[in-house]
């Protein structure tokens, strides 16, 4: 199986801890891998080519790197939805309701009103998809502010989680660089979802 660079990256430097945990710290999820996650933006603004942005939308902490790096790209602002446990929807904020898959709580995400607008094209992006908890709310957010989810861009899809299937199901175009099919802690092995071949278009050599 040809794999892409972040699939290799995961085998090389990640590690799969008990309760279907896939720890990535060492490039993502503590220390930043630049070159790693400026090539997670390009291949995410290359599948999402043709598509309306105006703004990138992660949640604190995780995903802020990768919206970065792609609103870099696309040259628009960058907004991260903040987590709290006490937040109510107020006429400053846009509030939602998120159950973290890691820390095994329920928390509120919010966005301040001014910066989620109805004109807004949004591309939602996050490090990890499990059970898309995370995602919905974000939608959530933009569709309360009346903006347009123009997709959801993922690094890592843990595949055996109902996130995904979820998302292609509400008809969102989502894509996601690496998708896990299978991975086994006490063996520590991974399988990737074989994902449709990059379409290189024909190029004519100069003749010497
Ligand atoms: P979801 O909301 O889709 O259930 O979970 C996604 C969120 O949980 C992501 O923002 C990510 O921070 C965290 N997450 C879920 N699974 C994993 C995982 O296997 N490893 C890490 N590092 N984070 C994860």
């Amino acid at each position: 199986m040809l794999m892409n660079f972040l699939e290799e990256k995961i085998l090389l430097d990640g590690a799969i801890k008990q309760g279907n945990i896939l720890k990535i710290d060492s490039f993502l999820n503590h220390q930043i891998d630049i070159d790693i996650i400026r090539q997670i933006a390009y291949e995410l603004k290359r599948r999402f080519k043709g598509v309306e942005v105006t703004k990138v939308l992660t949640i604190e902490a995780s995903g802020i790197a990768i919206a970065t790096m792609l609103g870099n790209l696309y040259d628009v602002p960058v907004v991260f939805a903040k987590k709290s446990e006490t937040a109510n929807s107020t006429d400053d904020k846009y509030v939602s309701q998120a159950y973290s898959f890691t820390h095994k709580k329920m928390n509120s995400v919010f966005v301040s009103r001014p910066y989620l607008q109805a004109s807004d094209r949004v591309l939602i992006v996050d490090d990890f998809l499990a059970d898309g908890q995370a995602a919905l709310a974000l939608m959530d957010l933009v569709h309360q502010a009346g903006g347009k989810v123009s997709g959801v861009g993922i690094a890592v899809e843990k595949g055996q989680q109902k996130g995904g299937k979820m998302l292609r199901e509400m008809g969102c175009k989502l894509e996601s660089i690496a998708i896990v099919e299978e991975m086994d802690w006490e063996k520590q092995t991974i399988q990737f979802r074989e994902q449709p071949k990059r379409k290189l278009g024909k190029t004519n050599l100069k003749k010497k």
